[in-house]
């Protein structure tokens, strides 16, 4: 048995927290409500063998995302891997880092903010985003209508002509994160925010001075049911090598090119993890879900729903059906290739001597 397909915050976190064990549970409240009540970021530790060593594994930092990874953590520890993985390290498993999100069926926070694009210095001026500017108007729509998708995608099409040399404009333009249009998409926000606040919280108590290996798992990028590791790293970093070794052909590097993402500001996993004593591997676990376009315009009509809808309308119904459907697929075949994909890379002998090399002395 599988555990069940959720489409509800409060259930995916029950399955959640049904499944702990003996491991030792924290969880942060969130100062506001989902659309079932009370909602939270909550934390599972098992010591292991190793407490200097520890394997991490979060979900929905792109909030709506969370009920793939909530189902990944799930099934994994139907599967008994806390106890086969603690013979030999530790695990952290940190459920819905952006709480809001999920419960509401967003990608953003509670402000509009894009996590993974949260975690830059705000003691200096914040990344420029000329690229996005020209396309900001096209993305935000006053007016809902049936013809507006077609419209937008017609726009932001144009748009990308103007640079026949670069193939990936557009998705640069839209995803690499900006900071002067708070209503827009991908926006970083103008400060830390509450998740940005309790994930450094949660690194310092578990992370600090220990070698670490996180996967922070993510969706709607990719051919449907296959996935990327996402790594962020200097080629020639021993940490690097061991991620080469642990993730084979499903590893693509920022730092070298290659992946289906584009370079982004102030990501969540390799900032915070980047901030540790000891040189770890991060990377973002990325299912594909549906087209790029749909995902888009998912985005896109979420965030007008957002802004000028009505919460208790049918628009809001069918938007929110739209937004899972893009980002966690109702396919009991799709869930079953994400699964063993996320089997191989969390596989516990893998992991183990990939510690092995992280922390021995050069
Ligand atoms: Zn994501």
């Amino acid at each position: 048995m599988r555990p069940a397909h959720q489409s509800r915050y409060r259930d995916a976190r029950d399955a959640f927290l049904e499944r702990l064990g003996d491991a030792r549970m924290e969880s942060f409240g969130h100062p506001l409500p989902g659309p079932d009540g009370p909602i939270g970021l909550h934390t599972a530790w098992w010591p292991g063998a190793r407490t200097d060593r520890v394997l991490v594994i979060s979900s929905g930092t792109h909030g709506v995302e969370g009920y793939c990874g909530s189902f990944v953590q799930c099934a994994l520890l139907d599967e008994d891997f806390a106890r086969r993985a603690t013979e030999h390290f530790s695990v952290l498993m940190i459920h819905a880092v952006n709480p809001y999100g999920f419960a509401w069926q967003r990608r953003v926070n509670e402000n509009n903010v894009d996590l993974n694009r949260n975690f830059v210095d705000f003691s200096q001026p914040l990344p420029a985003s000329p690229a996005y500017d020209e396309v900001a108007a096209i993305v935000e729509p006053r007016e809902w209508t049936p013809e507006t998708p077609g419209l937008v995608m017609e726009a932001l099409y144009r748009a990308a002509a103007r640079h026949p040399d670069d193939p990936r404009w557009l998705q640069a333009a839209l995803s690499s994160g900006q900071y002067s249009h708070p209503n827009g998409q991908f926006y970083g926000g103008p400060a830390p925010q509450w998740s940005n606040e309790r994930m450094r919280e949660i690194t310092r108590r578990h992370l600090a001075g220990r070698h670490v290996i996180w996967v922070d798992v993510h969706t709607a990028l990719g051919e449907y049911g296959t996935a990327e590791c996402i790594v962020q790293m200097d080629p020639a970093s021993r940490a690097f090598s061991v991620a080469e070794e642990l993730w084979g052909s499903r590893l693509s590097n920022l730092h070298t090119g290659g992946s289906l993402s584009v370079a982004v500001a102030g990501a969540m996993v390799w900032t915070l993890a980047g901030s540790l004593e000891h040189e770890a591997v991060a990377a973002g676990l990325e299912y594909g879900t549906r087209e790029l376009a749909e995902v888009i315009g998912a985005l896109i009509e979420d965030q007008w729903l957002h802004r000028h809808g009505e919460a208790d309308s049918e628009a809001f119904a069918r938007v929110k059906r739209r937004m899972l459907d893009a980002f966690y697929p109702d396919d009991p075949a799709w869930r079953e290739s994400i699964l063993d994909i996320a089997r191989s890379v969390t596989d516990v002998d893998a992991s183990a001597a990939a510690f092995e090399r992280l922390s021995s002395p050069d």
